[in-house]
């Protein structure tokens, strides 16, 4: 069976990462989200093993030490990364697989998977972002101030990534994301993995007919 591709998917909090991408695996088949590891609290409506494996300190640096991340940050106090077993079935069952992580990871990915695809997503304005980052709970300027510090420090690193989309419409948005994941099951190595028995039939004949 052919292998799928990773695709590394960041953006600042508020660009609209996560619904996005929740579009993007429904929209299309053979793509699926990793599952990550965190430390930090559950929020009203997250479900564990949904979206994320909620896990303590001691027992994500046990993992740590076991070499279980295939990647692993810590970004805004609390450790998040990625299981090297999860992605790896999913990749080895030809499904491509999105990890939604943040730069440091991407950096990570990058360093051992040569043909990873990995996409940045941009919010429109930073008037836009200030609006929904002010939108998540509080209105008190000094937690506002700090997310948008946050959001600006992951949004310096976006020119290591391959492409770059910008979340204004999120129709649009989607459209980009789902052309990208296309264009990328079209390239000749991932047909020709894909397509090898079709390929060696439609070329048997060359050499009588040449
Ligand atoms: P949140 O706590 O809002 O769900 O996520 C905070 C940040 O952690 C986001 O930038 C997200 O991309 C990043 N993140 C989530 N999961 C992972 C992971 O497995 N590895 C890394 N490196 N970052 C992650």
């Amino acid at each position: 069976m052919s292998q799928g591709t990773l695709f590394v998917v960041s953006a600042p909090s508020g660009a609209g990462k996560t619904s996005l991408v929740r579009e993007l695996i429904e929209s299309l088949d053979g793509l699926q989200v990793s599952v990550s590891h965190t430390t930090r609290a559950r929020r009203e409506g997250e479900v564990n093993g949904v979206n994320y494996h909620f896990t303590d300190v001691a027992g994500f640096e046990a993992m740590i030490q076991q070499g279980d991340f295939f990647e692993y940050a810590q970004v805004f106090d609390h450790y998040y990364g990625t299981s090297r077993q999860a992605v790896q079935v999913l990749l080895d069952a030809g499904q491509d697989v999105i990890l939604e992580i943040d730069w440091q990871g991407a950096r990570q990915v990058r360093e051992q998977v040569k043909n990873a695809v990995s996409i940045f997503i941009m919010p429109p304005s930073l008037h836009e972002l200030e609006n929904r980052l002010a939108s998540r709970g509080t209105d008190e300027h000094a937690v506002i101030a700090r997310r948008m510090r946050d959001a600006v420090s992951e949004m310096s690193h976006y020119d290591e990534y391959d492409y770059l989309v910008v979340n204004d419409d999120f129709t649009t948005a989607l459209e980009e994301l789902r052309s990208l994941v296309i264009s990328q099951r079209l390239t000749l190595a991932s047909m020709r993995d894909r397509h090898a028995p079709l390929l060696a039939a439609l070329l048997s004949q060359q050499a009588s007919v040449e």
